[in-house]
């Protein structure tokens, strides 16, 4: 193993991934991350002495990179896979929408728009092509497909809960991601199915720092990375309140903003200011532990103008309650700008400001059930994908040599997800391995920072 370390900014899904990749090809590394935890947005808390993501998760039966990274680490038997209800909560109502079936049934819409609404899911699948559609906005083609009438009672009470001021602004692509994923997610009876990793997503954090570990790798928790040390255009450290570590790669996998403050100092203007372009909305997740379940669905998107959160997720209709003490699980989870009321009341208000809605819309509900609450907050949990959003998503390599971006808003033309969060930090490790790779055969073109660099990098941090 190299004596010359990279270190990974970030210990979500993406930097553990990239560590994992870089130390089965014999490159040593260090992860940063600012939490006490590792698992970043995919990260959780207790319940009890059980682990539950303080955002809902499930993965998708065809999220194809998750599944080769459990493989590898011995634990396919650990993802259970469960058939889960969806619904949707319009007018008062709650309509089931699982199956084609369902979709027949739902009687907001007349029958001949129930038809073009099944239409609609099928021609989205159908679509393998995604460039044409970049030129799209989500209403455009969602009108184009299933009618405006359709959009107007499925579609964009969907968009506006999600996106909120951006509704209109969400491109094509986002949304047939959306379809042909969740549509393609299904067991042999054509039902949906997801899958969860047995003790949660905190439990596979774990099962893959641990083979970072056992790899030679490091992963220091509750240290935040304040800055980079550059010599001569090139990286030579790192910056943490307890000094400068020396790195002859870096790897950045923070929200674009964060990696913005990061190379401001180091990078011309016109490329931080480029990734300032993509705009991020906020999430705010109050999490209910109730004694008793309110209803037989696990995830419930909400039509209804008047509700104030976009889903209502009972987590234990998918992973069983029995799991947290007979506790039921229910998030309810909100998209909004940093700037919305929403996002700054205290976690009393959010649930006092919760109830009456939850009570209107599940009418037998007491807030006696209630045996504990959570709040948690995101303030870079959605990219605003908007129409041709290839061309604002930036490289990988960045301008500062021996430095790398791999963030969420880089994932495209799907949503960013665990599963592709795995996938690209695993590509760009594969790059930094081929680059530090190339550096050690013609040490004179690339020059690592060596033994001198260190030095002069630790150096810096007196
Ligand atoms: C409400 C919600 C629901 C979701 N549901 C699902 C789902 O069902 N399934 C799914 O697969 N995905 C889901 N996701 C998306 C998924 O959580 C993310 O795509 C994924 O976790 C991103 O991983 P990442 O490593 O790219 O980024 P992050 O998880 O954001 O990791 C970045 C890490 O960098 C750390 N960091 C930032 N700055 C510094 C610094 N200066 N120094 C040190 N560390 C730093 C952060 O603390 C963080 O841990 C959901 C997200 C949200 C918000």
């Amino acid at each position: 193993m190299s004596d010359q370390q990279v270190i990974i900014i970030g210990a979500g899904f993406c930097g553990l991934a990239a560590a994992f990749e870089l130390g089965r090809r014999g490159v040593r590394t260090l992860v940063l991350e600012r939490d006490a935890e590792i698992g970043g947005l995919a990260g959780s808390f207790k319940v009890g002495d059980e682990s539950l993501e303080k955002f809902y998760h499930h993965w998708f039966t065809n999220d194809r990179h998750v599944n080769d990274l459990v493989q590898e680490l011995g634990a396919a038997d650990q993802v259970v896979y469960r058939p889960t209800r969806t619904g949707m909560y319009f007018a008062n109502q709650t309509f089931r929408l699982s199956s084609p079936l369902d979709v027949l049934r739902f009687t907001p819409l007349r029958l001949i728009d129930r038809i073009r609404l099944g239409v609609l899911a099928l021609r989205a699948r159908a679509v393998k092509d995604w460039q044409p559609l970049e030129d799209m906005t989500a209403e455009e083609w969602l009108v184009k497909l299933g009618g405006r009438n359709v959009f107007e009672v499925v579609w964009q009470p969907l968009l506006e809960g999600k996106f909120g001021p951006y509704a209109r602004d969400v491109s094509a692509v986002w949304f047939w991601n959306k379809l042909k994923l969740r549509g393609g997610s299904r067991g042999k009876s054509g039902a949906e199915m997801l899958a969860y990793y047995r003790g949660g997503f905190a439990a596979l954090a774990e099962r893959v720092a641990v083979e970072v570990q056992r790899l030679g790798g490091k992963i220091r928790t509750g240290t935040e990375a304040t800055g980079l040390v550059v010599q001569d255009g090139r990286v030579a450290g790192v910056r943490t309140p307890e000094g400068v570590i020396p790195a002859q790669a870096v790897l950045l996998t923070q929200p674009l903003p964060l990696v913005a403050d990061m190379l401001e100092p180091h990078a011309p203007a016109p490329y931080t200011s480029r990734l300032r372009q993509i705009e991020y909305l906020a999430n705010v997740c109050l999490v209910l532990q109730l004694d008793r379940s309110l209803s037989d669905t696990y995830w419930l998107n909400v039509n209804d103008p008047g509700f104030p959160f976009v889903g209502v997720i009972e987590h234990t209709n998918f992973e069983p309650a029995e799991t947290y003490g007979g506790r039921r699980i229910v998030y309810l989870s909100k998209y909004l700008p940093e700037t919305h009321d929403m996002y700054r009341m205290s976690d009393d208000e959010l649930l006092r400001f919760a109830i009456p809605h939850l009570k209107r819309m599940f009418p037998a509900f007491d807030e006696r059930w209630i045996l504990a609450h959570n709040v948690w907050r995101a303030r870079f949990s959605q990219p605003i994908v908007a129409k041709r959003y290839s061309q604002l998503i930036p490289p990988v390599e960045t301008p500062v040599d021996g430095v790398y971006l791999s963030s969420m808003a880089q994932v495209y033309p799907e949503d960013r997800g665990t599963n592709y969060a795995i996938r690209e930090g695993r590509a760009v490790a594969q790059r930094i391995a081929a680059a530090m790779a190339d550096a050690a055969q013609a040490p004179g073109k690339a020059q690592p920072p060596g033994a001198a660099g260190a030095a002069g990098a630790a150096g810096a941090a007196a």
